[in-house]
C-alpha cells in the first residue's frame, strides 16, 4: 500500500512515517503543497493522509482538486483521503468530509489509531470493488490476482482464498475454523490439518519478512511482520 503523508511540521511527520513504515507500508513525504503535487501527479496512492495548515495554502483546497466529479486533469485522484487536523470544530470537520474526504483525525493522535484508520479505509475500497491492500500485499478479488511488492504470486484458488480473507480481517486473529468456514466449501472433506498444508505453501509463497503470525492455540494473525513458527 502506498501513502502519501502531507504534513509541514517536520517532528511529526518523522513520527507519522515511522509508524507507518514499520506497519511496512510504502510512504512518501511532502511537506508543502507544492511538493504534494509534484508527487501526485506521477502516483495513485492508496492513502493520502492530508495535513490542513500548510504553508503554501490549504490542505482542503488539495482536497477538493482531487476529488472534483471531472478529476484534475493533472494529478493522479488517490484512492482514499484521510485530513489530519489540529482543529476539532465541527464546521472544520464538516468542511474536510465536503471537500472529499473520507476520514479525519484530530491532532494530537496515536500512531496506533492512524494505522486503524488507514487499514479501515483501505477495507473500504475492497467493498467498494477495490483491491486489498495490507503492507505490501495486494489481493485483488476481481482480477483474482495478488502481489507482494508488485511482484504477481502463482496461487492456487484456495490459497488465494485464505488471503483474501486474511488480507480482509487483518490485524485480527482468524481461527482454523474461521478459514474452513470461509475459504473451503461444505463439499471438502478438509479438517485442519488441510489449513496447516495450506499456510505453510502460502507462508513460502509470500515469502520474507512473514506477515503470517500464528497466534499458539487460537490461530493466525495477518499483517504483522513475525516468525512463522
Ligand atoms: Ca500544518
Amino acid at each position: 500500500m502506498r501513502v502519501l503523508l502531507v504534513e509541514d511540521d517536520a517532528d511529526l511527520a518523522e513520527v507519522v512515517l515511522l509508524g507507518l513504515r514499520q506497519e511496512h507500508l510504502a510512504v512518501d513525504h511532502a511537506a508543502t503543497l507544492a511538493d504534494a503535487e509534484q508527487l501526485l501527479i506521477a502516483t495513485t496512492y492508496d492513502v493520502v493522509c492530508l495535513d490542513l495548515g500548510l504553508p503554501d495554502g490549504e490542505g482542503l483546497d488539495l482536497c477538493r482538486r482531487l476529488r472534483s466529479a471531472k478529476g484534475d486533469g493533472v494529478l493522479a485522484r488517490p484512492r482514499r483521503i484521510l485530513m489530519l487536523t489540529a482543529r476539532d470544530a465541527v464546521t472544520d470537520r464538516v468542511a474536510g468530509l465536503d471537500a472529499g474526504a473520507d476520514d479525519y483525525l484530530v491532532k494530537p493522535f496515536r500512531m496506533a489509531e492512524l494505522n486503524a484508520r488507514i487499514r479501515a479505509l483501505a477495507r473500504r475500497s475492497d467493498e467498494t470493488g477495490g483491491p486489498l491492500i495490507v503492507g505490501d500485499v495486494v489481493v485483488d478479488g476481481a482480477a483474482h490476482v495478488a502481489t507482494r511488492g508488485g511482484v504477481s504470486l502463482d496461487l492456487t484458488g484456495r490459497e488465494f482464498a485464505v488471503l483474501r480473507y486474511f488480507a480482509m480481517h487483518a490485524g485480527e486473529v482468524v481461527s482454523s475454523e474461521d478459514l474452513l468456514e470461509h475459504c473451503w466449501d461444505s463439499n471438502a472433506n478438509e479438517f485442519t490439518s488441510s489449513v496447516r498444508v495450506i499456510l505453510s505453501r502460502l507462508r513460502k509463497k509470500l515469502g520474507e519478512p512473514a506477515v503470517i503470525e500464528t497466534i499458539k492455540g487460537v490461530g493466525y494473525r495477518f499483517g504483522h511482520a513475525a516468525d512463522t513458527s
